[in-house]
This record gives structure tokens, C-alpha cells and sequence, in this order.
């Protein structure tokens, strides 16, 4: 069973876990298989445990665990040149960091954000010089009048949303339109746009003015060359780390001597 979904079907009351891939009712995991999975993935894998739990929306606690955990890492894990550009604020830019790491990391194909040139509204206003009359003959000229006009937003087509979905639809698979003429079948590939992952990542500036907050005289390129790499390194940990607690959980729930 994967971590996810057993979280999904999470609930302290009466624990009815069942996997669909067991076949025999006599397999099927208890609430206390379950709950022991839990505890031993907690303990092998702490970060990704927590990352997951705080991904699946459990509790607010579990996020804030898990932006500790990933905080440790990353003190303990940043580059010198950090250290050295961060200086005394080190602390507080390496927190804003996996804050926004993690932020980061549970952006998924469904979240969408209020549009940024519409405010959410979903249409923007302007100004417009609107005729009023069309005028008769030489000695009365056509009339306009200025007024405020509101246009439907181009950015996000007046659903005052933007999807972070990419434009496989999420899939982060697209057809492969060479090789699928050439072989006569459907033979997919990877999305080139979002590299698998089925939405869009956002390119960081966020992180960047966080940061800078802290640091005033931090510069773009310098954040582009030292800072940004390390970023996109607190996203994948928390990344692989999902995947360790996960094949964690799956190898406690399929051993037999957890049966017994
Ligand atoms: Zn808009
Ligand atoms: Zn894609």
C-alpha cells in the first residue's frame, strides 16, 4: 500500500484500511497494521513521514514538524558560500527558504492561485474614450465621453484563477507525434515543458524576495549563481524523502512478519 493513500484513508475512528491490490480478504491490513506502519515509517524516515502527513493536509503541526526537519538539513547541508554571503542572518534566510520549499514541494497539478493581473477579479478595468453621440453634419462633431471599462482578463480568461496544471493536462506525459507515425501506435513521452511532473514549477523569485528581505544588498545574480541551486535542492529532498518514507511504508506493510 502506498503512504498517500493510506493517509488519505486516515481517520482516528474506526480504521477501515483496505488495498486494492490484496486480493483475499484475509490479507486485507487492520487500523492496527496500519497504524504500526505508521509509527515504524515515522521513525526511519522522519522528514519525508512528515512531509507527506503535512502534504495530505492532516494538520498544521505536521507542516510546521516537517519544515524543521527540513531545516536541520539544510544547516546542515548549506553551501559555504551561503554561509558566508548570509552571514547572521543565516537563520532566518535558511527558514524563509524551506518555508517556501515547502510551499514548493506541495504545489501539485490541482493548485491554482489568484490571478496576479486581475487581482482574482477576473476582468481588468481601464479607460476608454467612448463615443456617446455620432454627431450630425459639420456643426455637430461626433461626442465622446472618457469612462472607466471593464475588459474580461486576457491572462487567466476572467476566471480570476491560474492553474498551476501544465498543458499535458497534468499528466506530465504527451504524445509522441514522430515516433507514434513512424511505429503506426500511440507511443507517449515525457512533457517536455514540465519534465514529468504535470505542472508548472514557479521560477523562484518568491524565494528570492523573501530572502532579500533579509539580506538588502543580496543581488539577482548572486542569487540566481549561489541561492537558487540550494533552493531547488530543499525542494527535491523533500521530494526523494516522500519517496524513501513511502517504499518505507510499503516494505513494513508487505513483510509477513508484520502479519504474525
Ligand atoms: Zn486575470
Ligand atoms: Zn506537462
Amino acid at each position: 500500500m502506498n503512504l498517500e493513500s493510506a493517509l488519505k484513508h486516515f481517520a482516528p475512528k474506526g480504521m477501515n484500511i483496505s488495498d486494492s491490490s490484496r486480493a483475499t480478504a484475509s490479507n486485507a491490513l487492520t487500523g492496527t497494521d496500519v497504524m504500526g506502519a505508521f509509527g515504524m515509517c515515522q521513525s526511519k524516515s522522519p522528514l519525508g513521514f512528515s512531509a507527506v502527513l503535512a502534504k495530505a493536509g492532516i494538520s498544521e503541526e505536521d507542516k510546521e514538524r516537517a519544515i524543521q526537519h527540513l531545516l536541520e538539513y539544510a544547516r546542515a547541508n548549506t553551501p559555504r558560500l551561503i554561509v558566508k554571503g548570509a552571514g547572521k542572518n543565516l537563520i532566518p534566510c535558511l527558514t524563509a527558504m524551506c518555508r517556501l520549499a515547502f510551499d514548493e514541494y506541495t504545489r501539485s497539478a490541482a493548485t491554482t492561485h489568484a490571478c496576479p493581473d486581475c487581482h482574482g477579479k477576473g476582468v481588468t478595468s481601464g479607460i476608454a474614450n467612448v463615443m456617446v453621440h455620432p454627431g450630425c453634419g459639420e456643426k455637430t462633431p461626433a461626442k465622446y465621453r472618457i469612462e472607466s471599462t471593464e475588459t474580461q482578463c486576457v491572462t487567466c480568461h476572467g476566471k480570476g484563477k491560474i492553474s498551476a496544471r501544465c498543458r499535458c493536462n497534468g499528466s506530465g506525459r504527451v504524445r509522441d507525434i514522430e515516433k507514434s507515425k513512424f511505429l503506426g501506435c500511440v507511443v507517449e513521452k515525457e512533457c517536455e515543458r514540465c519534465s514529468g511532473v504535470g505542472f508548472r514549477r514557479s521560477p523562484g523569485s518568491k524565494a528570492f524576495k523573501v530572502v532579500s528581505m533579509h539580506l538588502n544588498d543580496l543581488h539577482i545574480r548572486t542569487w540566481t549563481r549561489n541561492w537558487k541551486p540550494f533552493f531547488d535542492e530543499l525542494v527535491s529532498k523533500l521530494e526523494s524523502e516522500e519517496s524513501h518514507a513511502d517504499s518505507v511504508f510499503k516494505s513494513v506493510t508487505r513483510s509477513s512478519s508484520f502479519h504474525e
